[in-house]
């Protein structure tokens, strides 16, 4: 999986735009992490990863309702370790 287009933290596919990125102290956009994540070069989110895993899976299934709690719960705990913010 490509991780250049998500969220370095939570995950979230980012798009084209600036607009989903979080701001570096200096108010420039961050190139990895999301609004919701990194706000003024400050992590939102100061919990494990396991517990950010726990927050996204309704997120994952909302926008995939084929997959269950447990295969979205497996596919994060697989894929977040990889992620920046987790490594
Ligand atoms: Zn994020």
């Amino acid at each position: 999986m490509m991780n250049d287009n998500f969220c370095q933290c939570c995950g979230m596919p980012m798009g084209d735009t600036d607009e989903p990125y979080g701001t570096n102290l200096d108010g420039s956009k961050s190139r990895d992490y999301c609004k919701y994540c990194f706000d003024k070069g400050e992590f939102s989110f100061k919990g494990t990863m396991e517990e950010m895993v726990e927050i996204c899976i309704p997120h994952v299934l909302k926008n995939n309702s084929d997959m269950s709690e447990e295969s979205a719960r497996q596919m994060m705990l697989e894929w977040f370790p990889t992620l920046k913010r987790w490594k």
